[in-house]
């Protein structure tokens, strides 16, 4: 039996302009420690990597924190456009949707493709109506919706020339930490400031696992980013940019600009580095995350479990929400550097 590890990330970014409270980072903290500790029990009782890390990112979609499921990020158009993906390292099957707009947990419509059909990927119209087919729970898109995140796209739109500046490029302004509503909680001003510049943050959400019979998997969600056109896809539902699991090697989730992952094709590079040229983990992360990445001008980061075990979450932005537990260990989180 090995021993099993669960890790998640809930997007990189720039560290907030006005430094969080104490009060905000123990909220960010508390929700990826309570998520790690639901998620990981399915490793404790000898379950599946799949299921810990599918269990994972449709916690992290339901916490509006974090920008997948609810809490997404809008459209230039006003809308929201949800991706996920799966992989399973045991098998190398896939699963992903992009364009989703009704499906509450787009990692469960993943997990569907992946284990109810013969494809890899459904977009848009198809996506909608192979999730509704194999009885996934549908929302009115407004239950995505969340007051910040309206604030963030009209603040996005009015300080952009163009109309079409990105999370990640958005100019930070004196009130660029937008205020989040909290799980169970009331707006509080006092909460106003998240622990990263919503304004700069690359938002998505993933996840990593090892279990206890050697198995990797990894599955990754996004609302993509503030302002992006309808039809927009980045790097999250794009196996090998933005998702990779295969248990010769290792499991990726990642978040940042998801052109440029697409481009490197992120997640597999790091996978292909400790296949063919014996690279550790850490080695082959930090090769793409420190080397590759900025090579393009591509920010971002990543969380990836080797089959022994190993953590690495590198970033290249100031902060990365991330966390991991291991069986019979207490949650570790972690913001910034
Ligand atoms: N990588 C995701 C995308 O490009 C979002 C992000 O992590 O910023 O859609």
């Amino acid at each position: 039996m090995t021993d099993a590890v669960l890790a998640i990330h809930g997007g990189a970014g720039a560290m907030a302009r006005e430094e969080a409270s104490a009060d905000v980072r123990e909220a960010y903290q508390n929700a990826m420690r309570e998520i790690l500790r639901n998620a990981g029990r399915i490793l404790d009782e000898g379950g599946t990597a799949l299921d810990a890390v599918t269990e994972a990112v449709r916690l992290l979609e339901e916490c509006p924190l974090f920008n997948a499921g609810r809490g997404s990020v809008f459209t230039s158009a006003g809308t929201h456009e949800l991706d996920a993906a799966i992989m399973d390292g045991r098998t190398l099957k896939s699963g992903a949707v992009a364009n989703l707009r009704t499906v509450r947990n787009p990692v469960l419509a993943a997990r569907a493709v992946m284990e109810r059909s013969q494809h890899v990927l459904f977009v848009a119209d198809g996506a909608e109506a192979f999730a509704r087919a194999h009885g996934l729970e549908c929302v009115e898109p407004a239950f995505f919706s969340t007051p910040e995140r309206r604030a963030q796209l009209e603040r996005v739109q009015r300080t952009s020339a163009d109309g079409t500046a990105l999370d990640h490029d958005g100019t930070p302004t004196a009130q660029s930490a937008v205020p989040l509503s909290f799980p169970g909680g009331s707006q509080d001003s006092a909460l106003s400031s998240a622990p990263l510049d919503e304004g700069r943050k690359l938002g998505t959400v993933g996840a990593v696992a090892l279990d206890a019979h050697g198995n990797l998997a990894a599955a990754t969600s996004t609302g993509g980013m503030t302002n992006k056109q309808p039809g927009r896809v980045g790097d999250t539902p794009i196996i090998g940019a933005g998702c990779y699991a295969s248990n010769d090697t290792c499991a990726i989730s990642t978040t940042g600009t998801g052109e440029m992952f697409i481009r490197l094709v992120a997640a597999h590079d790091v996978a292909a580095r400790m296949k063919y040229a014996g690279a550790s983990l850490e080695r082959a992360s930090h090769s793409v995350i420190h080397e590759q990445l900025p090579l393009i001008d591509g920010s971002g980061g990543l969380v990836a479990v080797d089959a022994h075990g190993n953590v690495s979450m590198p970033f290249n932005t100031e902060g990365m929400y991330r966390g991991f537990i291991r069986t019979g260990q207490a949650p570790v989180v972690a913001i910034y550097r």
